[in-house]
């Protein structure tokens, strides 16, 4: 039988692969981004309630109306605007599958999508299933900031989407309210939507405050912003994220997340309002907790050979290991694995086209405990490298 691969480039995903080897190294895993303590106390409580009360079958196919409501009042609350749970809300199968449903949804094949490089794994695999050609754009290295008249130049009247992240995995940039305000001159001629990842809008540092899509009123008139409770509530496994967009955008969405996944989980879903209710400061509290964590990780670090500008948001770090080796990055995350028995995730398999870079990723959503173990594994790396 002849078997035609839809993504003949594609492999298993960087995340699992440094994970499985951290595993069998026994190696402090920095790599997969993910906590290593648990989610808050009431939240699990809240979950064991949920499913002794019989709260065990499907949700409605767009989300338990409680938990669209309180992620209306939180939306209201952080960004000062009104969504509609009923028309704007649609409960996914965490981030990854509000992207993935939302591409299906609104890519034709032949349109062009544009991405920024790096770029999160699953958004090129997503276009190509969907018959869209990425258009893939490089971030300019070290800040990672976008370079808009390349992005002007880049515009063609295949346009469909524009791709964004912010606070941006796995550099650490976060957009500007002027970057959107540039988005959104660029978009104004076209019919292009913009698609905005905004899993880590909690997590922004030195004061910054986050620029969300969904507060941009002129471009979310043509948006989809996605975002997740596993990175708010410290529950990746649990799964469970949204998008939201304007009633006519979210028909469409709606039309494949009903054959995709259909509905979630039930008990996580109403855990999760019943949690946001008693505890509705818990997300404003996320931006402190993770600052605090890296900050002990790089002060950990000082002294090591590697350099760094500190992460403007998410938790994740870079560190510049130009100071050690003049390796290509992934070959270099193979070198700190084995010498000094710390995953990282290299960030050349986020590029269409990897230029050479001296970078890679490091998670610190950790006990304090395993930052300063790595760290320590981490400053004795001159020696064992160069
Ligand atoms: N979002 C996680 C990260 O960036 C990975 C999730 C996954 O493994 N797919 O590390």
């Amino acid at each position: 039988m002849a078997l035609k691969s839809k993504l003949p480039h594609v492999g298993t995903t960087i995340f699992t692969v440094m994970t499985n080897r951290a595993r069998e190294m026994g190696a402090i895993n920095l790599a997969q981004g993910f906590p290593d303590f648990d989610s808050p106390e009431l939240l699990k409580e809240l979950l064991a309630q949920k499913t002794s009360a019989g709260h065990n079958q499907y949700a409605p196919m767009i989300g338990e109306s409680s938990l669209r409501e309180q992620i209306a009042r939180k939306m209201q609350a952080n960004y000062g605007r009104t969504v509609n749970p009923e028309a704007e809300i649609t409960i996914t199968l965490g981030a990854t599958e509000a992207i993935f449903s939302a591409i299906s949804a609104l890519v034709h094949p032949g349109d062009d999508v544009i991405l920024f490089d790096p770029s999160y794994d699953s958004y090129g695999p997503a276009v190509i299933l969907a018959g869209g050609r990425p258009v893939h754009i490089p971030l300019q290295a070290p800040h990672f900031r976008i370079d808009w008249q390349r992005v002007r130049e880049a515009v063609t009247p295949k346009l469909r989407m524009v791709m964004i992240n912010t606070p941006h995995n796995p550099t650490g940039m976060i957009l500007s309210g002027d970057d959107l305000n540039q988005l959104a001159e660029v978009l104004r001629p076209t019919d292009a939507f913009v698609l905005s990842d905004e899993v880590y809008e909690h997590m922004v540092y030195d004061g910054a405050r986050h620029a969300s899509v969904f507060g941009h009123e002129e471009l979310y008139a043509r948006g989809v912003v996605c975002f997740s409770f596993g990175k708010t509530m410290h529950a990746t496994g649990w799964r469970v994220g949204y998008a939201i967009a304007p009633p006519d955008i979210t028909r469409e969405i709606r039309r494949v997340h009903q054959f995709n996944t259909f509905s979630i989980a039930t008990p996580l879903q109403l855990a999760i309002a019943e949690f946001l209710k008693q505890q509705p400061s818990h997300s404003n509290e996320l931006s402190g907790f993770y600052q605090r964590k890296r900050d002990l990780f790089l002060r950990q670090l000082q002294g090591s050979p590697f350099r760094w500008i500190p992460s403007e948001g998410t938790y994740f770090q870079l560190l510049d290991f130009s100071g050690i080796s003049s390796v290509q990055d992934a070959e270099f995350a193979d070198i700190v694995l084995r010498s000094a028995g710390v995953a990282s995730i290299p960030v050349s398999p986020f590029y269409q086209s990897p230029p050479h870079l001296d970078v890679i990723r490091f998670c610190f959503a950790k006990k304090d405990e395993t930052l300063i173990e790595a760290a320590a594994k981490l400053r004795q790396l001159e020696r064992v490298a160069s």
